[in-house]
């Protein structure tokens, strides 16, 4: 397991793939993922002269649907223990709607010690830690909730009025940042969160899925000899559902919503695979998410992409350019 976590702490960017269970009630037919080991998928694809097609491909880690949400936190844990020495970490779940991205990261609707996702075990851990290191070091750790929808920012911690500020010349909201100091703190405010980001949304309109939201948590630790503070971060962002647009034959506002979508998260497939070639160039003014997470993503950060894929054949077209998307920024 040590040599696990020395080889998770290499390298500052990594793939992981989760397989959504077929749900409740579904029947178990045919899947067309094949098999998950070692780090690898493989697809099912059918072919015209009758014979199946079989494509696999490579991740850091490979999530069978079996995985349970403890399993998952585990291979993500060292890269959140980091951030309280230092480090900044991004967390992003991708994937088209409906492919598990809400429930890796915050658990389904009931939530329970063994649902919580990513982002409470994460918060959890890092207060347990800080409290373990508290002779030595005094930890302050605070949280932001952000939404981007349409390429506009919005604060999910108020419900005041959003008033604009400026960040690197673009426009963020002033956000709120909430001291936390327990696991009920968190969420308190992931609550508050979820209800303002239902706001604006109709029944017609599952902004949920057409919006990235992002968990911001900050980490102040002052070391209690030598007086010196260590400063890190992570972000935990749940992305818009990735599908393509043309297939809904979107309109109007819809298709707006789509274009949004469309190119923020091929500019963040742009950023990290720039990232990950260690390219000179790295383009991260071609949209707001890219912008806002700019001092997190390259550097000494750490970035860790969970890509979702749905088990259903009709999902399979949708499921190949997930996989292509995680090929291209690994
Ligand atoms: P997304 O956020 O990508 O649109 P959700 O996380 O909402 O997808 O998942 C869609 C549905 O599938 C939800 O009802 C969710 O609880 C369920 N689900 C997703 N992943 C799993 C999983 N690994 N195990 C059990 N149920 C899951
Ligand atoms: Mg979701």
């Amino acid at each position: 397991k040590l040599y696990n976590v020395v080889q998770d702490l290499k390298g500052n960017i990594r793939v992981y793939c989760r397989v959504r269970p077929f749900l409740g009630g579904q029947p178990s037919h045919y899947s067309s993922v094949g098999s998950v080991e070692d780090g690898s998928i493989s697809i099912i694809t059918p072919s015209k002269n009758g014979k199946e097609g079989k494509k696999t491909f490579t991740f850091n880690r490979a999530f069978a649907p079996t995985a349970t949400q403890g399993e998952v936190f585990q291979d993500t844990q060292p890269l959140i223990r980091s951030v309280l020495d230092g480090y900044n970490v991004c967390i992003f779940a991708y994937g088209q709607t409906g492919s598990g991205k809400t429930f890796t990261m915050s658990g389904p609707d009931d939530l329970n010690e063994e649902t919580i996702g990513v982002n409470y075990r994460a918060l959890g851990d890092l207060f347990y830690l800080s409290e373990q290191r508290k002779d030595t070091i005094s930890y302050e750790i605070s949280v932001q909730m952000l939404e981007i929808y349409n390429e506009q920012v919005r604060d999910l911690l108020t419900t005041d009025e959003i008033r604009n500020s400026s960040l690197n010349g673009i426009n963020v909201p002033d956000a709120n940042l909430v001291p936390v100091s327990c696991t009920s703190d968190v969420i308190n405010l992931m609550n508050l969160g979820h209800k303002n980001r239902a706001v604006g949304s109709t029944a017609m309109n599952d902004r949920s899925s057409r919006s990235h939201s992002c968990l911001t948590v900050h980490v102040q630790g002052k070391n209690l000899t030598s007086g010196s503070t260590i400063r890190g971060s992570m972000h935990l962002v749940d992305l818009a559902g990735s599908e393509r647009a043309d297939k809904t034959e979107a309109t109007g506002d819809r298709l707006k919503e789509a274009q949004h979508i469309n190119k923020s998260l091929s500019a963040l497939g742009d950023v990290i695979s720039s990232l990950a070639q260690k390219s000179p160039h790295v383009p991260y003014r071609n949209s707001k998410l890219t912008q806002l997470l700019q001092d997190s993503l390259g550097g000494q950060a750490k970035t860790l992409m969970f890509v979702h894929i749905s088990p259903e054949p009709e999902a399979l077209g949708e499921t190949l350019s997930t996989l292509k998307f995680a090929e291209r920024v690994s």
